[in-house]
């Protein structure tokens, strides 16, 4: 088993379910807009959320945003170790940074003794573009075995420092690459592991690129938590995320099943399946709600479903477990749904 850390309240690794995470886009300087990102993470069902802290001014918003934030706080820090040791003075509940990118090894100490002072863990996040130039020349670009050397070279700077609530990502843009540094990592260290894939592209591209390798690596039983990275609003970072563990059987909730539409639908299927899933997003309820599109195939084909609608000409039949119980009009379906998903 891996092992565990705490960023607040929340642990990652050893036993605990897998959290989801996502990163502002909002100036960490206006304190107040990050602020409104951070409740609509929160909101959306959002574990652990990170702040950008490229300087100082950002380390000051950071330590008041910390006040009255409804998430656990990472600080994101390249490079400068003051700000580092600044976060912390201002309450964050994790820092990423890469102790190989601070300089001496007094400075990375003093980094390693703060956070084990404030109880604190720290992520190295190793990404294929920030890989040592040694390790490039030497493999001629980015690969798995020195995507987990360089971060060792991270590891072993904090353990000398005796600090080990270490998180490790290992991210790349290239699915591939990304999930077999995981997998090489995962064998060779025990250390919680931040799964994602970077730079993953556009809505549409970044979700079908991120959920192929977070999701690859989860089937794997690899993964702690977990990030998706996309080019839109980072809301929609958190639902993936959940959308992805409930798929995967990994965290409890309502989930949808919908029938592609074919030329036996008859009513307007997509528009009310859309509703639904939008619907479903906060329902804690561990079931499974069908939207099918015709009476033929529809409840038997979602027979395992606690609860669906099998579309008619204009109306739909709505069915339990594959029993039809009544028949509702096609206006009525999502309403009629819902009613009954309280009831259950
Ligand atoms: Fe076609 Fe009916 Fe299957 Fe939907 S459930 S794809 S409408 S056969």
């Amino acid at each position: 088993m891996r092992r565990q850390v705490y960023v607040k309240n929340i642990p990652i690794g050893g036993d605990a379910p897998i959290s989801v995470q996502s990163m502002c886009n909002t100036d960490t300087c206006d304190v107040d807009a990050t602020l409104k990102q951070l409740h609509e993470f929160h909101e959306a069902g959002c574990d652990i959320a990170r702040l950008a802290v490229p300087n100082q001014a950002a380390a000051d918003a950071f330590a008041q945003i910390r006040k009255s934030s409804p998430l656990p706080l990472v600080a994101d820090i390249h490079f400068d170790y003051k700000l580092a040791l600044s976060v912390i003075r201002g309450g964050a509940d994790k820092v990423r940074i890469n102790p190989g990118n601070i300089g001496s090894k007094e400075r990375v100490r003093e980094v390693a003794l703060a956070a084990k002072a404030a109880g604190i863990p720290i992520r190295i996040g190793v990404n294929s573009g920030s890989i040592e130039k040694d390790i490039i020349e030497r493999d001629g670009h980015p690969t798995p075995e020195g995507m987990a050397e360089s971060a060792f070279r991270h590891i072993e700077m904090l353990e000398d420092n005796g600090f080990s609530d270490i998180v490790i990502s290992l991210k790349a843009s290239d699915v591939k690459l990304t999930v077999d540094s995981y997998r090489l990592m995962s064998q060779k260290c025990d250390y919680p592991l931040h799964v994602g894939v970077t730079e993953a592209g556009t809505r549409y591209s970044g979700l079908i690129k991120s959920s192929a390798g977070i999701g690859a690596l989860l089937l794997d039983g690899i993964g702690d938590t977990i990030r998706y990275s996309l080019t839109a609003n980072p809301v929609e970072e958190v639902t993936a995320g959940i959308a992805l563990l409930k798929a995967l059987g990994l965290r409890k909730g309502a989930k949808l099943i919908s029938c592609p539409t074919c030329g036996r639908t008859k009513i307007d299927l997509i528009p009310i399946a859309t509703e639904m899933e939008k619907r479903l997003a906060n329902v804690d309820k561990d079931i499974t709600v069908a939207v099918m599109g015709c009476i033929v195939n529809g409840p038997g084909e979602a027979k395992h479903a606690d609860i669906g609608i099998a579309g008619g000409d204009k109306k739909a039949a709505l069915f339990r477990k594959g029993e039809i119980i009544r028949t509702i009009p096609q206006e009525e379906i999502v309403t009629e749904l819902m009613k009954e998903i309280e009831q259950l």
